[in-house]
């Protein structure tokens, strides 16, 4: 695998790809202390590409809380071994003055899909995503990128960004990838002490009894609701979104001090790792 840490040198790599009759990159964007979730969208792209190419960047201008950003864990040597197995070709480590230099002033302002859920509890969070994946994206230029359903609001918003400035790539979706009990693979899960991940585990509980109700013509935000009010969580929000028009239960939720998200689009559950 080829670590590359700066702009003008993946450009050269590439260029040496288009040279060469590379015709189909694949693409992961990540912010490392990577795991099976990331693990799965790099195998998803080893088999659809010619060339694999993943990012770890810790992308200060999403982050809305610096605690958060500073606590967010960072294991570079790990990572690049994850990669390697996992069938990563290239590498892209910038480090934050790669990305933002001094006099950097640009953001995209995003709106539609962004608006509401984590665009409600985290300001300024989607701005950051698409501006960081917006550089990703014409720094590599991929054929396609690969994104987790774990994240489903960003998924629909960097399918909007695509639209909307025209980038020409493909987004895949790949199914949630979950521990033992269920819950989603994140790398915030490290931070859980051993009585919080207890509680987490009402997360994807409260997604199972969603869809149970929802098969039964019942409200699955109150099925979910009743689940996770027994959890000892913090709530932040217990809703159905409409993501690209597919009903989604999407939760977010605090579990001792590590805030969680999760999903499960009602009409296709096994996207969520469910079924
Ligand atoms: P992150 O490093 O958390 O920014 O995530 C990078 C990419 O990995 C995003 O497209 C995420 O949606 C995806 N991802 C994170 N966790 C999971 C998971 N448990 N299953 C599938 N994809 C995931």
């Amino acid at each position: 695998m080829r670590i590359v840490e700066t702009i003008a040198e993946l450009r050269a790599v590439r260029g040496e790809m288009r040279t060469s009759g590379v015709s189909r990159v694949g693409f992961a964007p990540t912010m490392g202390a990577l795991h099976d979730g990331h693990v799965a969208l790099f195998r998803r792209a080893r088999i659809d590409s010619d060339v694999v190419v993943a990012s770890v960047f810790v992308n200060p201008s999403q982050f809305n809380n610096a605690a958060d950003l500073a606590a967010y864990p960072r294991q570079e040597q790990r990572d690049n071994e994850i990669a390697t197995a996992a069938g990563v070709d290239v590498m892209f480590m910038p480090p934050v003055d790669e990305m933002y230099p001094a006099g950097f002033a640009t953001s995209i302002e995003i709106g539609g899909a962004a608006l509401g859920f984590e665009g409600d509890h985290r300001p300024g969070h989607f701005r950051g995503v698409a501006t960081v994946c917006l550089k990703l994206f014409t720094i590599v230029e991929p054929d396609r990128v690969y994104l987790g359903q774990k994240d489903a609001q960003q998924v629909a918003v960097l399918r909007q960004l695509v639209r909307d400035v025209n980038l020409p790539l493909e987004i895949v979706v790949v199914p949630t990838v979950r521990e033992a009990g269920e819950l989603a693979r994140s790398s915030r899960n490290a931070r859980l002490s051993a009585e919080a991940r207890a509680c987490a585990l009402a997360i994807p509980r409260a997604l199972r009894a969603a869809l149970l109700a929802h098969r039964a013509n019942a409200d699955p935000i109150v099925a979910a609701r009743q689940v996770l009010d027994d959890g000892g969580l913090d709530i932040d929000y217990v809703a159905v979104a409409h993501f690209d028009g597919q009903p989604t239960l999407v939760v977010a939720a605090t579990a001792g001090t590590t805030r969680l998200i999760d999903n499960v689009p009602l009409e296709h559950p096994d996207l969520a790792g469910l079924s």
